[in-house]
């Protein structure tokens, strides 16, 4: 359970309100300007790279002190290198400040002209996140059919999941941020590496209306309609690190359900509990339901009045919900609440192991679970995700304090970490450090060893 007693989320703080991401509603929308300023920008990063080329040489093979230098010298290179850092920092304030591109207004209009709908302000009645389809299944089923090349199942005869997961276009307000979004997209890519899952990072705001949490909306649906080899999308966010290597998705569970999340029954249909599921990790079959499910879960999202008005109907509507702009989370809740005979039949609300686990419950416990149990389980004995609901590594303004959030991502990271390490021989000296120790001798036979190693086996044996 977690600390705020429910074992689900933050509840500390104003909720998700805060995503750390640049407002892009105040700026001017002038195509041609925009493309200017974008080459202006490439130009910057170019001469960016450059100068940290130069640097990086200089740290490395001493550039500046090949032929030795004089205290003038000297002096010049101080200076010269105060000003790159300078300029380093200039840079990044100015693609930060970079809101949303507006120049993909002529894409949407484009994308959206065969819809009766297509406006791109106005009220939630008429947003949509594309055409309309209605014969997914059909298509897709016959597109299967074609391009036996693409199957739907792997050869292990598994349905075939991508996992989907991103971040912001732009840097994080704090770097330290950035190294954190490296060390969870690296634990996705071992993970999906160990069980033969395809992966998605995404960068871009494919609706220009849809950033922040809800940019995974179209994002789903465009990779749907790209990839109908897919079976399942797995979303997950990027705070969210998988900390079961070996745990498994139990999809034969799941044959006649469409959307996967983890949550409780009671607080989703009795409490209305805005915590009653969690978005940071779910899976969405991909076929008609599904498009169906996004078109009526997105509405609430074009940022700015829609956002905002969506927000208050939710706060009204929800239990325990902070008064802030419409969520992905919240939204969705309320739509499957509301109309619980359109969508709940394939609705699978999973809670016997931690599709999504809340991290504040789960962290300081991973020294009792090293000694107590082993990978696989998925359960509160080996978490399979820990999430830092409410922490915004990314963003300025978390729930919970930043020295907190850090701390236990390392740990998170470095308990999932020591579960692949220990596959070449080594581990994570302590749960709090980067370093590594090695664990086994190295072998002449190095097949024969990794006959016996299985990643169901406890990561270090305890003292
Ligand atoms: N996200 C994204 N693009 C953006 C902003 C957010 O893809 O521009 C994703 C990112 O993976 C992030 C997720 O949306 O983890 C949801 O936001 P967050 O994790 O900050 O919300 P919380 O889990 O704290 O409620
Ligand atoms: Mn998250």
């Amino acid at each position: 359970m977690g600390e705020d007693g429910t074992g689900l989320k933050g509840g500390g703080g104003s909720g998700r309100e805060r995503g750390g991401l640049p407002s892009g509603a105040a700026r001017s929308r002038i195509p041609r300007g925009r493309q200017v300023q974008k080459t202006l920008n490439n130009l910057k990063i170019t001469v960016l790279c450059g100068f940290v080329t130069i640097l990086v040489l200089r740290g490395t093979i001493g550039v500046g002190n090949l032929g030795g230098s004089s205290p003038a010298e000297a002096e010049a290179e101080a200076e010269a290198e105060a000003k790159v850092v300078e300029d380093i920092e200039r840079i990044l304030r100015e693609i930060r400040s970079d809101s949303d591109p507006d120049d993909d207004d002529d894409d949407r209009r484009l994308l959206q002209s065969t819809s009766p709908l297509n406006s791109t302000s106005a009220s939630a009645a008429n947003y949509t996140l594309g055409p309309k389809i209605s014969d997914w299944d059909e298509q897709r089923r016959v597109w299967l059919s074609r391009n036996p090349g693409f199957p739907r199942r792997t050869a292990a005869g598994k349905p075939r999941i991508l996992l989907v997961t991103g971040s912001p276009p732009n840097p994080c307000d704090n770097p330290i941020g950035d190294h954190y979004l490296l060390k969870a997209t690296k634990n996705k890519i071992d993970y999906c590496r160990l069980h033969g899952i395809e992966i998605v990072y995404n960068m871009a705001h494919l609706d220009r209306e849809l950033a922040g949490y809800w940019a995974k909306l179209p994002l789903i649906r465009r990779l749907m309609l790209s990839h109908p080899e897919v079976e399942w999308i797995w979303w997950m966010d990027s705070d969210a690190l998988f900390t079961d290597l070996a745990f498994e998705i139990p999809l034969s569970r799941y044959d006649k359900h469409n959307l996967v999340i983890h949550g409780y029954p009671d607080l989703l249909f009795e409490k209305h509990s805005w915590i009653a599921l969690n978005t940071g990790s779910f899976l969405l079959r991909n076929c008609q339901w599904s498009l169906d499910l996004l078109d009526a879960w997105a509405p609430m999202g074009p940022k700015g009045p829609i956002r905002d008005e969506a927000g208050r109907v939710l706060t009204a509507s929800l239990e325990g919900r902070p008064a802030f702009e419409a969520d992905d989370q919240s939204a969705l809740i309320y739509l499957l609440v509301s109309q619980q005979d359109r969508w709940v039949a394939k609705l699978f609300v999973e809670n016997s192991y931690y599709l999504h686990g809340f991290w504040a419950g789960l962290v300081d416990k991973y020294e009792d679970m090293m000694a107590k149990h082993h990978p696989g389980l998925g359960d509160e004995r080996w978490p399979f995700v820990t999430h830092f609901v409410g922490c915004k590594p990314c963003g300025s303004y978390g729930d919970y304090p930043v020295e907190r959030c850090l701390t236990s991502m390392e740990r998170a990271f470095n308990f999932a970490d020591n579960q692949v390490l220990r596959l070449y021989g080594f581990a994570h000296k302590a749960l709090s450090s980067p370093k590594i120790r090695r664990i086994r001798n190295q072998s002449t036979n190095p097949l024969e060893v990794k006959e016996s190693l299985n990643l169901r086996t406890r990561t270090i044996t305890p003292p």
